[in-house]
C-alpha cells in the first residue's frame, strides 16, 4: 500500500519526511494516519545516525490544507469527538517530544491541522510564494483547532494575535507570519528544502519570544492582564455573532484555562470543547455548506456536458454592474473583457473599477506594480462594435429595458460569431422574453450577478426553455473562474434569490408601517443572524430599485407580492437610499462620525408614530417565514434544482445566517410540521399571503424534511 509519510535519510544525518496523500491533489490529515506518523516517529527515534528531521509536503500546492473534515461527520457521540482531538495531541506530543531538531517547511496552504502540525515542529520556515498561506480556520466551521492549535499559537505569538487568527480564521501570507514569530524564517521556494535542512543540522536556537506591542507585553504577562484582553475579546465577539455561535467563547476558554493552568489542562478543555462543538447543530451546518460548495465546484450545472473554453469576453455596459463584471473578468479569470458603453464615463468607471482593485493589492504589498500592469492590459473598451467578433461570451449590463436588451441582442447576433453565448445581468426581466428577439435563442441566458460584483460570491445562472447545455455549462465555469459560486435556476421573475429576498422585505415593511422603529426593526433581524438588517439592506441597494422590482414580482407571481404602500411614499419623497444620501438613515454631513442614526424624517413621510416595540424574534420570525415558504415554493416550481442551491443562495446571495445552513437546512430544524403551524398562525392574523404552499403542507402531513 502507498504510504502517506515517507521518510528519506541524507548521508549528512537530516531525515526527510514526505507527507504526499496518495491519489489525492491536496494533502489533508486523516485519522488513519495516526499509526502511520507513530510508526515513522519510533523508527526516528531508534535510529542514532538521524540528527534532524524536516518536514516537508510532495504536493505542490499544500504543505498540509487541513485536516479531513468527513471525518467528523463519522463522529456519533462526542466521546467519539473527543477522542478523535486526543489522538491528534498524542501524535503531535510525539513528534515534539523528538530530542533532535524538527522543522517544518512550509509551501502552499497550511491551514488547520496543517498548521498545528507545523506549530509542533521545533523550527518553522516557510517559502515566500502567493500560495504559501497560514491559518486556522476552524471558526468558519463552527469548530475549534482541536490538535493543540488553541494552545501553542498563543505560546508562539501571543495572545492577542492568536485570538485574532482563532476568532477570524483569517489566513496570514508568509511576511506577516514572519513578523509575528509565526515561522522562524521565510525564503524563496527554491531554497525551501535546503534551508531547512540547514536549520536542523545548526540544531534548535532558543525559540524567539513573540514581538509585541508594549501595551500587549505587559497585559499578556500575567493573568490579571490576560483577563482584560479576554473579556475586550469576548464582548467583541458577541458584538459580531450576537450569541449564535458557539465556538468563539470556548476558543477563549482553552487559551484562558491553557495560559492559567498549563499545556496539559489546556489540551484537555481543547479536547473536551472540541467534542462538544462538533455535536452541535450550527458546526453540522456550516460543514453542510463547506460540503455543498465542494461539490459545486465539481459539477458543470449541465449533468455530462462540458464547457466551451471561454478566451475573450465582452462586456455591455460600463456602469455600477458593468464595470465590475469587466474587472473581475480580467483581474480574477485572467481572461481579456472588452468593454463597450455608449457613454466614455462608463468606460472609463470600468477601468478605474478594475485599477482601484488591483491597487490596492500592490498597496498591501500582495501582488506587483507589473503584474497589476498586465492584468489592467486584459481590458479594453470602446464605444462600438470593434474588435468584438471573437467573443466567446457576452456579458450584458446595460439599463434594464427590454427594447434597449433586444436591440442589445441583435447587435451581438450580427457582430459576434455564430457560437458566441449571451448573457444578460438583467435583475427583473425574464430571460424567456429577452431571447425573444433572438435568432439563436439556445446561447440566450441569464447571469445575474449582485452588487458590488467584486465581493458578492454568487451570481445566478439562469436558463430559459430554450437555453443549450452548452451554453449552461460555459456560463458556469467562466463564473467559477470569475472566483463566483453560480447556482442554476430556471427564468421567472425574481429568479429565486430575489424572489424570496422580496417577500422578505415587504413584510419588513409591513412590520414598519405598523408602528416599529427602524432601528428595532433591523436590530431584530442582525440578532437573528442576518449581517444587517432589511432597512439598512433597502437603502444600500436602492429603495428606488426595491419600488420598481416590486410590481413586476406582483404581476408575475400574484398577490402575495403586493408591496406595501410604504414605496409609494418614499419614492413621493424621493428617498433612493445611500445613492442620493436620503433614506431610512442619515447620510453625509448629517450622519454621525461613528455609527448609524436614523432619520426620523422618514416615520412622517410613512405618516406612522414609531413607538411599537414588538419582540425581536418577533419581528425575526414574521419576516423570515416569509422567505422560508416562498424557498420551498421555488423548490416545487423547480426553479431551483434541490434544498441545497436554495440554501447556497440564500447564504450568498443574501447572507443568511451560515449558522442555520440556509433556508431549506433552517426549516429541517423547526420541522415541517411546526412551520406550517406558525405559517397558518400568521395567515389567521395577517391575511394570505402567509398561506404555507402546496409541498410544506404535503411534507408536513408525515414531518418530513428536505435532507436526509
Ligand atoms: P448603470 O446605470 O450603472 O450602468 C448602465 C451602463 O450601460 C451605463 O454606463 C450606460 O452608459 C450603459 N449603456 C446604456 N446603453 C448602452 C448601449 N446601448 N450600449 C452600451 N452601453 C450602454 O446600471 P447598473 O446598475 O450597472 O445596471 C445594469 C444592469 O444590471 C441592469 O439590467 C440592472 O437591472 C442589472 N443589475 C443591477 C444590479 C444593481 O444592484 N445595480 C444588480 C443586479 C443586476
Amino acid at each position: 500500500m502507498e504510504k502517506t509519510f515517507n521518510l528519506t535519510r541524507r548521508e549528512d544525518g537530516i531525515a526527510l519526511l514526505v507527507m504526499d496523500v496518495p491519489g489525492e491533489t491536496m494533502n489533508t490529515l486523516k485519522a488513519e494516519f495516526a499509526d502511520e506518523v507513530t510508526q515513522v516517529l519510533e523508527e526516528v527515534k531508534a535510529d542514532s545516525s538521524i540528527r534532524g528531521l524536516v518536514l516537508i509536503s510532495g504536493k505542490a500546492d499544500s504543505f498540509v490544507a487541513g485536516a479531513d473534515i468527513g471525518m467528523l461527520d463519522a463522529c456519533k457521540t462526542a466521546e467519539d469527538a473527543r477522542e478523535l482531538s486526543a489522538q491528534g495531541h498524542k501524535v503531535f506530543a510525539q513528534l515534539e517530544g523528538l530530542n533532535i531538531p524538527v522543522v517544518a517547511a512550509i509551501h502552499g496552504a497550511c491551514l488547520g491541522g496543517g498548521l498545528e502540525l507545523a506549530m509542533a515542529c521545533h523550527q518553522r520556515v516557510c517559502s515566500d510564494d502567493k500560495k504559501t498561506m497560514l491559518g486556522l480556520p476552524e471558526v468558519q466551521l463552527g469548530l475549534l483547532p482541536g490538535g493543540g492549535g488553541t494552545q501553542r499559537l498563543p505560546r508562539l505569538v501571543g495572545v492577542t494575535k492568536a485570538l485574532d487568527m482563532m476568532l477570524t480564521g483569517k489566513q496570514i501570507r508568509p511576511t506577516q507570519a514572519l513578523k509575528m514569530g509565526l515561522v522562524d524564517d521565510m525564503v524563496p521556494f527554491s531554497i525551501l528544502e535546503q534551508t531547512a535542512i540547514e536549520m536542523a543540522l545548526k540544531g534548535n536556537r532558543p525559540r524567539r519570544k513573540p514581538k509585541l506591542p508594549v501595551m500587549s507585553r505587559i497585559l499578556e504577562g500575567n493573568g490579571a492582564g490576560r483577563n482584560i484582553i479576554f473579556d475586550q475579546a469576548a464582548k467583541q465577539v458577541l458584538k459580531k455573532t450576537q450569541g449564535n455561535y458557539p465556538a468563539p467563547d470556548k476558543i477563549i476558554d482553552c487559551v484562558r484555562q491553557g495560559l492559567d493552568k498549563g499545556m496539559d489542562k489546556g489540551l484537555q478543555v481543547e479536547a473536551a470543547h472540541f467534542a462538544d462543538l462538533v455535536m452541535t447543530p450550527e458546526s453540522a451546518a456550516m460543514r453542510a455548506v463547506f460540503f455543498a460548495i465542494t461539490e459545486m465546484k465539481k459539477e458543470t450545472g449541465a449533468g455530462d456536458t462540458e464547457p466551451k473554453p471561454v478566451k475573450k469576453a465582452v462586456v455591455l455596459g460600463g456602469g455600477l454592474m458593468g464595470g465590475g463584471i469587466a474587472s473581475v473578468t480580467t483581474t480574477k479569470a485572467k481572461i481579456p473583457a472588452r468593454v463597450k458603453d455608449i457613454n466614455e464615463n462608463g468606460l472609463s468607471n470600468a477601468l478605474s473599477y478594475a485599477y482601484k482593485l488591483l491597487d490596492k493589492r500592490v498597496k498591501r504589498r500582495h501582488m506587483r506594480a507589473t503584474e497589476r500592469d498586465q492584468l489592467m492590459a486584459l481590458m479594453t473598451t470602446t464605444t462600438e462594435y470593434k474588435g468584438v467578433k471573437d467573443a466567446d461570451i457576452v456579458v450584458e449590463a446595460v439599463f434594464e429595458d427590454l427594447n434597449l436588451k433586444h436591440q442589445m441582442v441583435k447587435d451581438i447576433e450580427r457582430e459576434c460569431g455564430e457560437h458566441t453565448i449571451f448573457a444578460s445581468n438583467t435583475s427583473s426581466l425574464p430571460i424567456t422574453q429577452i431571447a425573444e428577439a433572438a435568432q439563436r435563442p439556445e446561447n440566450v441566458i441569464g447571469l445575474h450577478y449582485f452588487s458590488p460584483v467584486d465581493k458578492m460570491p454568487l451570481v445566478e445562472v439562469i436558463a430559459h426553455a430554450k437555453t443549450s447545455p452548452e451554453t449552461i455549462a460555459t456560463t458556469v465555469a467562466f463564473a467559477k473562474k470569475q472566483g463566483k459560486t453560480p447556482i442554476v435556476v430556471q427564468d421567472c421573475a425574481g429568479f429565486y434569490v430575489n424572489r424570496i429576498l422580496a417577500l422578505y422585505m415587504n413584510e419588513a415593511a409591513q412590520v414598519l408601517l405598523e408602528g416599529q422603529s427602524v432601528e428595532n426593526l433591523d436590530k431584530a433581524l442582525v440578532k437573528f443572524g442576518f449581517p444587517v438588517g432589511p432597512m439598512t439592506l433597502l437603502d444600500e441597494v436602492g429603495i428606488d430599485v426595491g419600488a420598481k422590482i416590486s410590481p413586476i414580482l406582483e404581476k408575475e407571481l400574484g398577490s402575495r407580492f403586493v408591496a406595501p404602500s410604504a414605496f409609494d411614499k418614499l419614492m413621493a419623497d424621493d428617498r433612493k437610499g445611500r445613492k442620493n444620501g436620503k433614506g431610512f438613515y442619515l447620510y453625509g454631513d448629517k450622519a454621525p462620525k461613528k455609527g448609524k442614526k436614523v432619520d426620523e424624517t422618514v416615520y412622517s413621510v410613512l405618516g406612522i408614530n414609531a413607538g411599537a416595540a414588538q419582540e425581536h424574534n418577533q419581528i425575526s420570525r414574521r419576516c423570515v417565514v416569509q422567505m422560508l415558504n416562498e424557498a420551498a415554493r421555488c423548490l416545487e416550481e423547480g426553479i431551483i434544482a434541490s434544498p441545497r442551491d436554495g440554501d447556497i443562495g440564500a447564504l450568498f446571495g443574501i447572507g443568511f445566517p451560515p449558522f442555520l445552513g440556509g433556508p431549506f437546512r433552517y426549516m429541517d430544524t423547526l420541522g415541517s410540521r411546526r412551520l406550517v403551524e406558525i405559517l397558518e398562525g400568521y395567515q389567521h392574523q395577517f391575511g394570505d399571503r402567509f398561506a404555507p404552499c402546496d409541498m410544506l403542507k404535503k411534507m408536513a402531513e408525515q414531518d418530513e424534511k428536505f435532507f436526509p
